[in-house]
């Protein structure tokens, strides 16, 4: 039997073989030549991101749009006949297969990297112990040492406790074990999860409910994205259940589906498959925080500075254990980071990630694409005076052959008589792609004149940003 390490003693260890964990590994061993090891318990490396995250939830984005297209296929004189309709089936153990190749790429980088993996369940003993149990059901264990330890645990999703039946729904993680598409399925939720997977699963085909609290989705966005996607997802099917405070219980019916019964008026709703997308939370339980000093905030994120440290001066964290932005590159590039500041020379000893104008995407239908403050936020912070804000809506080309119309809406937040653009908020086809280049810009500090004095290209929708007035 292979020992459960190959050493004893390292450098640095690792906790949490995801998007963070690998990316600080990876750096410190290749580029600094530290002796490194990382443990993930889950059998297969890559993290949510690669297992039960971006990449096989851009995978059914994909085929979602692709159902949007040959629905779109008609206006543009393609006349399809839909014999076979999508075979969910197939595509998942396909998608699967492909989710599998990368985990042993990832294997196979850390090997070239010089990492070890180790397969176990990591939790601390002391500041500088870390227990090690398999997870191959060898019942083997092991105590190993390590000068630093970076904890990059990530997180879970939640699901309601106090809802009786709740636990006949699934989460995230559950939508990528579906074998099947279901015909009736019922979200509850307003973030990015709630609104991509319904998303998805409306282009599919699905009958799908979407039960928010409040009036709109993503209530984090800019009120124009908030107000734009849902009024589109209402328009292209998805049937919004707004403010909808309380599940009373959750029943599985005869025929095995579900009955929701929702708020005071006991409001019923059958569906096949119910899907909890309220939040996720850090995974923390069994690593042994408590027995080292490493503190975490009510939510049990895992406190650390700006510097990922914690107040354990050899312990790290980062990531969604840290809960600050719970993104793929974010995690990847605070590990990277620290590997430098860690492990590089000297004038790398205040490397750290800037957290300020961090770009993300929703992939809804469409998409979106969200970068900076929020006008609210500028609003607040700058005063009215200070604040101007340019906007556009209009009719993408695309969309001229088509009898329904998507929407395209943009806004640029701009502050100061230089007029600064301190937000850029996004809505319509081509929106994630787009995103990137006008994030380089923020974060060179373009202003108003600078977008100007860049020339449009034509005909795009992305031209817009460079003409509003
Ligand atoms: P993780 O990737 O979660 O990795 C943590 C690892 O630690 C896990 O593999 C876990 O098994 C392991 N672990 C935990 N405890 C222990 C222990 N005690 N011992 C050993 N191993 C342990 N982000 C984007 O940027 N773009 C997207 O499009 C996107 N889509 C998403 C879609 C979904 C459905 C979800 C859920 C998330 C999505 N995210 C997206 C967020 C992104 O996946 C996370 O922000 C990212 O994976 C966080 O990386 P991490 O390294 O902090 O944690
Ligand atoms: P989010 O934090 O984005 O959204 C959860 C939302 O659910 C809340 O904003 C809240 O909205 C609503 N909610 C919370 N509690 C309840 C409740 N008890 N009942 C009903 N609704 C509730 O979490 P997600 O789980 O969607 O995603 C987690 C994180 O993963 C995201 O924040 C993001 O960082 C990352 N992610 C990134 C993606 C990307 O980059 N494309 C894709 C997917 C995830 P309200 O207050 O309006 O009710």
């Amino acid at each position: 039997m292979a020992p459960i390490s190959k050493h004893d003693e390292y450098d640095f260890l690792v906790i949490g073989g995801g998007s963070g964990g690998l990316g600080a590994a990876r750096r410190a061993a290749s580029r600094y030549g530290q002796k490194v090891a990382i443990v993930e318990k889950s059998g297969r490396l890559g993290g949510t991101c690669v297992n039960v995250g971006c990449v096989p939830k851009k995978i059914c984005w994909n085929a979602a749009s692709i159902a949007e297209t040959i629905h779109d296929a008609a206006g543009y004189g393609f006349h399809l006949e839909q014999k076979t309709p999508f075979d969910w089936n197939s595509f998942k153990h396909k998608r699967d297969a492909y989710i599998k190749r990368l985990n042993g790429i990832y294997e196979r980088n850390l090997d070239k990297d010089d990492v070890e993996y180790i397969s176990a369940h990591a939790s601390f003993v002391s500041r500088n112990e870390v227990f090690l149990s398999a997870i191959d059901g060898t019942g083997e264990s092991k105590t190993i040492r390590a000068k630093k330890i970076l904890i990059a645990t990530g997180g879970y999703p939640l699901v309601p406790k106090t809802v009786p039946g709740a636990e006949l729904g699934i989460t995230s993680d559950g939508f990528f074990d579906l074998e099947m598409l279901p015909k009736r399925v019922a979200l509850v939720g307003a973030g990015y999860i709630a609104v991509e997977l319904a998303g998805i699963f409306n282009a599919l085909g699905s009958e799908t409910h979407l039960f928010i609290r409040g009036e709109t989705v993503l209530r984090k966005f800019d009120p124009m994205i908030q107000e734009v996607l849902t009024n589109h997802y209402e328009k292209i099917g998805i049937r919004i259940h707004r403010g909808s405070r309380e599940f009373n219980k959750i029943e599985r019916t005869g025929s095995g589906s579900l009955l929701i019964h929702v708020d005071a008026n006991e409001q019923q709703l059958e569906v096949d498959t119910l899907l909890w997308a309220i939040g996720r939370v850090p995974l923390i339980e069994g690593l042994g925080l408590e027995k080292v000093g490493v503190e975490t905030d009510s939510l049990g994120m895992v406190k650390v500075d700006e510097y990922q440290n914690t107040k354990v001066d050899n312990i790290y964290a980062l990531g969604d254990v840290c809960g600050k932005v719970e993104l793929t590159p974010v995690a990847i590039a605070a590990g990277r980071k620290l590997a430098e500041r860690l492990f590089g020379p000297q004038e790398f000893s205040t490397r750290k990630l800037d957290y300020e104008n961090i770009p993300s995407v929703v992939f809804a239908h469409p998409e979106i694409g969200a970068i900076g403050m929020t006008e609210p936020e500028a609003r607040a912070k700058y005063g009215d005076a200070a604040v101007k804000i340019y906007k556009t809506s209009f009719v993408a080309m695309y969309y001229a052959m088509l009898e329904t119309k998507g929407p395209t809406s943009y806004k640029l937040v701009c502050v100061g008589p230089e007029e600064r653009v301190v937000g850029l908020h996004i809505i319509g086809l081509g929106s994630a792609e787009m995103l990137q280049g006008f994030g380089v810009a923020m974060k060179m500090g373009a202003t108003k004149a600078d977008f100007d004095n860049c020339v449009a290209i034509h005909p795009t929708s992305a031209e817009e940003l460079v003409t509003m007035v």
